[in-house]
């Protein structure tokens, strides 16, 4: 067995984005070219033994396997739904389970990535979020889903050499990405890297409940594409649907999102919004919406897109999702306001990989689960009639 000093010092390259890969290997005698080799070894043809890394010389190989490692994450399950939507369960350890989940369309594939094993904010109608916290992922926890995902795929799709299996990722699992800033960024930076993923930062999606520094810092260190977890078109009701609002009000959240459209991929923000039975889904707080994002609250103008995301419920939410027709007029008042306005389909339901569903193994460091699992207090809604 080595010595724990030894072992405690071997790098995990899934690490490392190439910037800092390029100043470990600097530190070892050798030229930025050499990183730039190694990260695509890595990344681009998904192999992890420095062994097989052949246009590597052979000292670099040794030096190479003395001093890191490749290494992956621990597969634990995984569930393949009838529309084609695959999710994995990845083994984080000390009984932390996470989950990512990729989604096929005709024109892409989409991979929803975790960027902790639970979450903090505890949102009311989020399966993660009443499971309470355990930890940050660490970057190469974050990108080794992709890693594991593209690879797999490759090989179970059989694409050709140089075809990708994923070209759009979310982060939309489980976690809140911006609590994690510091694993998120390098992580991002790896996607986005021509060496690496070469993912277009309109393709990747940061989604975040609302952490109004974090949103700052990153529309000035990886400004990808944002969608942020509006629900609510109001305080009063966001403060009890996403309990962070009571730090970050509507008002500081929409001044952060337009000010990040200065440096953003796209010209507009997304805004999902969880379609939840008589508590936010009113003709009345739909104009109320509109209201917000138009800059008739106080708060600046956004300009957005809604995403409406029928309500997956899940055991002790005590929450319904909205009748369809509901979830249509709704979207049309958006509409009819000039706001492009989609309704998510619901993809993988039948593996509970849809979204809000993903809760992987978690073991509850907070006591978040505590108190969300307290009766649901009704959460008093608009009156439907009001203009
Ligand atoms: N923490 C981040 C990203 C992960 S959640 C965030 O909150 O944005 C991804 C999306 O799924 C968010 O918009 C979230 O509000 C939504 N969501 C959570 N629980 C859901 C549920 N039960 N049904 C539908 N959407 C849900
Ligand atoms: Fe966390 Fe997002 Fe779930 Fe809220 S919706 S609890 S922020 S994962």
């Amino acid at each position: 067995m080595q010595p724990v000093s030894e072992a405690a010092a071997v790098v995990n390259l899934l690490d490392l984005d190439l910037e800092s890969l390029t100043a470990w290997c600097a530190a070892l005698g050798e030229k930025r070219f050499r990183a730039v080799q190694l990260f695509r070894w890595i990344h681009q043809k998904g192999e992890g033994d420095f062994g097989r890394m052949s246009n590597l010389a052979k000292s670099l190989r040794d030096k190479l396997a003395a001093a890191a490692v490749v290494r992956p994450l621990t597969l634990l399950s995984e569930q393949a739904s009838a529309d084609g939507t695959i999710k994995w369960l990845f083994d984080v350890g000390a009984g932390d389970a996470v989950e990512a989940v990729f989604i096929p369309e005709s024109d892409r594939g989409t991979l929803c990535v975790s960027s902790q094993a639970g979450c903090a904010v505890g949102c009311r109608f989020c399966a993660t979020g009443h499971q309470g916290f355990s930890r940050n992922l660490s970057t190469a926890e974050i990108v080794g889903q992709l890693w594991f995902a593209e690879h797999h795929l490759r090989q179970r799709l059989k694409l050709a050499a140089g075809e990708r299996a994923i070209s759009n990722v979310v982060m939309m699992g489980m976690g809140e990405p911006l609590q994690n800033y510091h694993a998120l960024v390098p992580a991002l930076r790896m996607m986005l890297d021509d060496h690496g993923y070469g993912l277009s930062r309109r393709r990747v999606t940061v989604s975040t409940s609302g952490m109004v520094r974090m949103i700052e810092r990153l529309s000035l260190d990886c400004p990808v594409a944002l969608a942020v977890s509006l629900h609510a078109p109001t305080d009063a009701l966001r403060d009890q649907l996403v309990p962070l609002n009571r730090k970050h009000p509507l008002d500081q959240l929409l001044l952060a999102c337009s000010h990040y459209l200065e440096s953003a991929p796209r010209d507009f923000i997304t805004f999902e919004y969880c379609m939840l039975d008589g508590v936010n889904d009113s003709d009345a707080q739909a104009r109320e919406l509109v209201a917000l994002v138009s800059g008739q609250r106080g708060a600046p103008r956004v300009p957005c897109k809604f995403n409406l995301i029928p309500f997956n419920p899940f055991p002790a939410s005590g929450l319904s999702c909205s009748p369809r027709e509901r979830v249509l007029a709704f979207a049309k008042i958006l509409q009819d306001a000039g706001i492009v306005t989609t309704v998510r389909k619901t993809r993988g339901e039948d593996i509970a990989a849809a979204c809000g569903q993903l809760a992987g193994e978690v073991q509850d460091r907070t006591r978040v689960q505590t108190r969300l699992t307290r009766p649901v207090i009704r959460i008093e809604a608009l009156p439907s009639g009001a203009p």
